[in-house]
């Protein structure tokens, strides 16, 4: 049994073909159609029967989106990719390929390919949360993604800050931005890399990218070392509030933000505070396949364990 996992991206699609030991048989990469939907529908069909014709197979099929299909309506929202946005998806790939096709977020996908690394299929339940341009989260669950009701459980980009928070940076002056969603104060602008960039900004009075913020850090200068132990403690504070929602046995961290190695180190110290006393901080791991994550996660929509 093949299982094909699709990456559909704002310009790119990507297949990647695996077996059932979760071995990478076949990569083919196209351009995303911008505007035609029947194109669009097309593209995606010629890579699947590409993939079927080369192991005589007809595989699973698995996409991972930049936005969510409503599980109501069946109708995807995906603004970034405007020929599939407000399609419904599913249903006509489904009938295109003769097969059921299965769809999840970037961030589920991303949390289900790094649940099915062999190391950690031992922890039932998956927490990934993505510090990249912003801060989004995905649950995995025994091998499945959670999506929730309508389909944008893990959205956690958009809880607000709390009181902890404010009274951190500063109450009347701490800076209020405006996130993408159309809130105010929305964690995506506080805790993603983005976010860690525009807090050093308007913090200490100059603009600069993560990478410098924390060459500045590792070489000890006081005022990114103070940064960092401020932004730690804001990543405990939000986090901490996560995890007493959710409780998972491990977390695991991507996006650009992540492999800020400190993290590791400082994050499991400050969370505790943060927690109820009996909670027990979880294992918090680098993501082992990062941008490869995306068309596992989306091969694994169909894998059973
Ligand atoms: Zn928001």
């Amino acid at each position: 049994m093949m299982y094909y996992g699709l990456d559909i991206g704002g310009t790119k699609i990507e297949l990647a073909a695996f077996d059932d030991q979760f071995n990478l048989l076949h990569k083919e990469r196209v351009d995303t159609p911008k505007e035609d939907y029947q194109r669009w529908i097309e593209t995606v069909a010629a890579l699947v029967e590409n993939a079927d014709k080369k192991f005589g197979e007809q595989g699973s099929v698995g996409i991972g989106l930049p936005g969510f299909v409503n599980r109501e309506t069946g109708i995807a929202e995906i603004t970034n990719i405007r020929a599939a946005d407000n399609k419904p998806i599913l249903r006509d790939l489904s009938a295109r390929l003769g097969r059921e096709v299965r769809a999840e977020n970037d961030a589920n996908c991303f949390a289900l390919s790094e649940a099915w690394a062999a190391e950690n299929q031992q922890y039932p339940f998956v927490l990934g949360l993505i510090l990249g341009t912003g801060f989004g989260g995905g649950l995995v669950f025994d091998g499945k993604a959670h999506s929730g009701h309508v389909g944008m459980a893990g959205e956690l980009g958009h809880i607000q800050l709390n009181y902890h928070a404010l009274k951190l940076l500063g109450w009347d002056n701490a800076p209020i931005y405006k996130c993408g969603c159309g809130n105010e104060a929305c964690l995506d602008t506080y805790i993603s890399g983005r976010g860690f960039e525009m807090l050093y900004r308007d913090l200490k009075g100059e603009a600069l990218k993560a990478p410098d913020i924390i060459a500045r850090f590792y070489q000890g200068e006081q005022s990114a070392v103070e940064f960092v132990e401020m932004h730690i403690e804001l990543m405990a504070i939000c986090i901490g509030n996560i995890i007493t929602a959710l409780d998972p046995d491990m977390i695991v961290l991507g996006g650009g933000l992540s492999n800020f190695d400190h993290i590791y180190d400082a994050l499991p110290k400050a969370l505790p505070k943060h927690l109820l006393r009996s909670a027990k901080v979880p294992v918090i791991k680098k993501a082992i396949f990062g941008d490869s994550g995306g068309v596992r996660g989306a091969a694994a929509l169909h894998m059973v364990r």
